[in-house]
């Protein structure tokens, strides 16, 4: 009976404070974004793209930018350097026929219209830098042309493809996020999604082999046949990334949730109907809880891929490889959280890996409160994750004599199941506790305070303890320095 008088007045709440405020205009708060624009042509027979790529740069900082850079993360797909993409647990199964390595290769990089020298700097390279021809101020934009060549590894990565699927995510160079008088060039990493960017605008067309069926970020805006093949045309205003997946096995199925088509791209799949309603609950669950998704388009793309799942903005990769139906409608689930944590509200996935996981591994937590006719509970979860946690920690503990549970940067961990145990699980606990001391409304409606006030933004670790502080009236500060520092001792 409790729960169920809770969860009248959450809903009523939310709807009351949905119905008075206005969606968001996309178009309209996007109008001082960057903009990247790309033509791709995308050979499937040779799983080889050329790109041609512009960028309208817009310097929002303060600063005034003499040089710009870009993450290029294909450089870390490179023979010499796969160990930074995949754990030495997981070769096996990202390389499945065997090793495989990506190419990418600038043919010309161009500042309005004047070809440019480059630079690469960093780890493999990973960071491309751009001189400009003069300084550029605040609020001022320049144009960039960047045409390159690059093909594929054969890896069930996020990167390169496997016997279903082309996975072009994270395959162009995307600007570094500039903060604290510098930009911020922090590596690829095997843990985690170890990435930053800022909100932007895509419009991007790619053209490809009329057998295929793609899935992609933003809108679809037009698709065409001719002789060359399928031309598909997209736009996405005011998302931090562009993922493209690609199959000749994809069927769709689609479904509303809100304002939103939630679509299902799939192959060989005897549950999906039941996979495309997990996404379409979660969509209407988290709009009720955290606050609108103001996106037209969300896919949910089975894809093959080494780990379970992986999120970008309107689309999120499902393992291929889950076979149990449960756990793959739960990996929807928290993947499709991931929309509000990291995809709306951002943050620096490789420093704070913890701010955008925890939370949305929470969220799934807190959507089986709301949503009857799954196989698993909250309660379950948690007592599950206890469990686990208490036994890890024991098994390091034997094995190590002590263990670093600090929730800390994906590349200050030294195995897979160790930054998965302190991040994803403690991280759960964590929640867990502050739910409990602050109760479900405060919990709640600091979700939606912090969705409100850093949506489109990059938060940080001080914006989500202000959240629950404010809403709650609570002083937190030392409850996340003590968890987050790995002082919480959990029996
Ligand atoms: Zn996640």
């Amino acid at each position: 009976m409790k729960k169920f008088a809770i969860f009248l007045l959450v809903f009523i709440s939310c709807f009351t404070l949905s119905s008075c405020k206005k969606k968001d205009n996309l178009e309209e708060l996007s109008a001082n974004l960057s903009t990247y624009s790309m033509q791709i042509e995308l050979n499937t027979q040779e799983k080889r793209a050329e790109v041609k790529q512009t960028l309208n740069y817009i310097n929002n900082s303060d600063a005034i930018l003499r040089v710009l850079k870009f993450h290029v993360y294909p450089q870390f797909f490179k023979e010499g350097a796969v160990d930074k993409v995949v754990g030495p647990t997981k070769m096996n199964d990202a390389y499945p026929n065997g090793m495989s390595y990506a190419s990418f290769d600038f043919s010309a990089v161009m500042v309005n219209n004047e070809s440019v020298d480059i630079v690469f700097s960093g780890e493999n390279n990973g960071i491309l830098e751009v001189e400009l021809p003069y300084s550029l101020m605040p609020n001022k934009s320049i144009n960039l042309q960047f045409n390159y060549s690059l093909t594929l590894p054969n890896a069930e990565h996020r990167f390169g493809y496997g016997e279903n699927t082309i996975n072009m995510a994270n395959f162009y160079p995307i600007a570094c996020v500039y903060e604290n008088g510098q930009f911020n060039t922090e590596p690829y990493n095997a843990n985690g999604d170890p990435f930053y960017s800022d909100m932007a605008n895509y419009n991007v067309n790619l053209n490809i082999n009329k057998n295929y069926v793609v899935a992609a970020t933003g809108e679809l805006v037009a698709k065409t046949e001719d002789a060359e093949g399928m031309r598909y045309e997209y736009k996405a205003n005011m998302v931090r990334d562009f993922a493209i997946v690609a199959s000749n096995k994809f069927e769709v199925i689609s479904a509303q949730a809100g304002d939103t088509t939630v679509n299902y791209f799939y192959f060989n799949d005897d549950n999906k109907d039941a996979n495309l309603k997990a996404g379409v609950d979660a969509i209407n669950t988290f709009n009720k809880l955290f606050g609108t998704y103001p996106y037209k388009t969300f896919n949910i793309v089975k894809t093959d891929f080494i780990y379970g799942g992986m999120e970008y903005p309107n689309l999120i990769m499902i393992s291929a490889d889950i076979l149990d139906a449960d756990d793959y409608k739960n990996v929807i689930v928290h993947e499709t959280a991931h929309q509000w944590w990291y995809g709306m509200v951002g943050n620096n996935e490789y420093s704070l890996p913890w701010l955008d996981e925890a939370l949305t591994e929470y969220s799934s937590m807190l959507f089986y409160d709301y949503n009857e006719g799954y196989n698993f509970t909250h309660g379950q979860m948690i007592a599950a994750s206890k469990e686990n946690y208490t036994l890890f920690i024991s098994v390091y503990n034997d094995v190590l004599g002590e263990i670093d549970t600090s929730m800390r940067a994906v590349n200050e961990y030294s195995t897979e199941p160790e930054y998965t145990y302190c991040i994803y699980v403690k991280g759960v606990l964590m929640y867990e506790s502050l739910y409990q001391i602050i109760g479900e409304k405060n919990f709640v409606n600091s979700l939606k305070f912090y969705f409100d006030n850093f949506k489109y933004k990059n938060a940080t670790k001080e914006n989500l303890i202000y959240a629950f502080e404010t809403t709650s009236k609570t002083e937190l500060k030392n409850f996340f320095d003590s968890w987050l520092n790995g002082k919480v001792v959990i029996k």
